[in-house]
């Protein structure tokens, strides 16, 4: 049953995720986070070393989608000055906004991925509507939109993982 929280891959940043890479293994769009993944999430505006990773998947014909449970204003001011398309309040886990963004993006579930920082939204919704999921370690630790609950809970699944071998970065 945990194994919907499991990524199918675990790196240290959206960085270590290179066009060349998935384009090899025919990947051909991003559905990724907002919050504590491309930047942390009381950083308004994209880092320089964010807008180039946008357009590296860009000149590789990568089309790159974000989903946030977070609200318009944040979403859009982030997204805009990126020219990328995006879905605010996206309910994650709940598939829809992911299935949603797929079809928009007319590819096969099998030609993207999906990236996040969190198990309980992120990983659960991608793997649950059925999507290579590639997890990352938060950009920073503390965030507005994240429960104690569910920190905990996050906390205890990633040490599972860990005890298993199936994860094997160190959250700092
Ligand atoms: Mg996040």
């Amino acid at each position: 049953m945990l194994n919907r929280f499991l990524p199918n891959e675990n790196v240290k940043s959206i960085f270590d995720i290179q066009p060349e890479k998935l384009k090899k293994r025919g990947i051909k769009g991003i559905i990724t986070d907002l919050d504590n993944t491309l930047v942390a999430w009381d950083v308004r505006d994209a880092t320089p070393e964010v807008v180039k990773w946008f357009e590296q998947m860009k000149e590789h014909d990568i089309k790159v989608t974000i989903i946030s449970n977070n609200n318009l204003d944040r979403v859009k001011a982030f997204s805009d000055p990126l020219g990328t398309p995006y879905v605010y309040s996206a309910r994650k886990p709940l598939r829809r906004a992911f299935n949603r963004v797929a079809k928009e993006m007319n590819l096969e579930k099998d030609e993207i991925v999906v990236i996040g920082d969190q198990l309980l939204t992120d990983v659960l919704g991608g793997n649950s509507a059925g999507f290579y999921t590639i997890l990352v370690v938060p950009i920073v630790q503390s965030d507005a939109k994240i429960t104690q609950f569910n920190r905990r809970i996050e906390r205890m699944i990633l040490n599972y993982f860990r005890s298993k071998g199936k994860i094997s970065w160190e959250d700092e």
